[in-house]
């Protein structure tokens, strides 16, 4: 499994690319209408982490946890083939397009708020996404602070039971599903992490907003709410969700990192060099 020059100068242009799109949309937003005047680079820059530490988890977060998946997912891919009936996916053949999309969509997103709502209560799973609450001023590049592992156990508990229900199989029109879902669920993050002081109305019924999302990092009190990448009803089925008027005193978590990145990344596999 090579990767040959061309492919990699693709990729290096594609992050390059969408790094630059989203800074031009969210650098301005975020000046104009953020919270609070703390955006990348300017103000209280003692508790916020480097940008090049910043930068290489948009890198990191956007390349490693595909190429881990890849094995999984191909396993994956091979057991639902043998495990899902021919009739289940010929009953699925047989529904329109749009509403498989929709179906697909709610099944990952619960699969999603379950992988999350582990990575809190279980201690394992908390060490690897402890990180990504470590951001003690959001803004849009907060959405990709993320351990590796900790996105591919979340990616993983939406794409199984994506594939297990027969919704990813080869033959449906929607077998792109997984992938237009991952890139969607991307871009909705950037938004939801961004530093803007938008809400929504009615809308924040429907959608996730950055007051949602801001909530679930919230230093102490509220860290263990809202924990839908989308979709907020997930929140208010299964008892997690929390959206006052106000917004949230504090960013963080107290569980502590490394300084480095290399620590960072390492100190969750290493239990005994936890460093303070
Ligand atoms: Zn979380
Ligand atoms: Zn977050």
């Amino acid at each position: 499994m090579s990767l040959s020059f061309h492919e990699f100068a693709l990729t290096a242009l594609r992050l390059c690319a969408w790094l630059v799109l989203l800074t031009a949309l969210f650098v301005p937003l975020e000046r104009w209408f953020g919270l609070r005047h703390e955006t990348m680079g300017t103000g209280a820059a003692a508790s916020h982490p480097l940008l090049g530490n910043r930068l290489a988890y948009y890198v990191i977060s956007s390349l490693v946890p595909t190429v881990l998946l890849g094995v999984p997912v191909a396993l994956l891919a091979a057991a639902a083939q043998a495990l899902v009936p021919a009739a289940w996916i010929a009953a699925l053949q047989a529904c329109p397009a749009p509403l498989r999309v929709v179906i697909a969509f709610v099944v990952a997103e619960t699969g999603f708020y379950w992988g999350h709502r582990l990575s809190h209560e279980l201690p394992w799973l908390w060490r690897f996404h402890a990180l990504h609450h470590s951001s003690e001023h959001l803004d849009f590049l907060a959405n990709t602070r993320s351990h590796p592992v900790d996105m591919v156990v979340t990616r993983l508990c939406g794409l199984v039971p994506l594939y297990l229900l027969g919704l990813a199989d080869p033959s449906l029109a929607g077998s792109a599903t997984p992938a237009a879902l991952m890139v969607l669920g991307t871009l909705w993050g950037f938004f939801i992490h961004a530093n803007l002081r938008w809400r929504l109305g009615p809308l924040e019924w429907l959608l996730t907003t950055p007051a949602f999302h801001h909530w679930h990092h919230s230093r102490r009190e509220h860290i263990n709410r809202n924990y839908a990448s989308t979709l907020p009803v997930l929140d208010r089925i299964f008892g997690s969700h929390y959206l006052p008027r106000h917004w949230p005193a504090e960013y963080g978590t107290d569980t502590p990192q490394a300084n480095s990145l290399a620590g960072q990344l390492l100190d969750p596999l290493l239990p005994a060099r936890r460093s303070s």
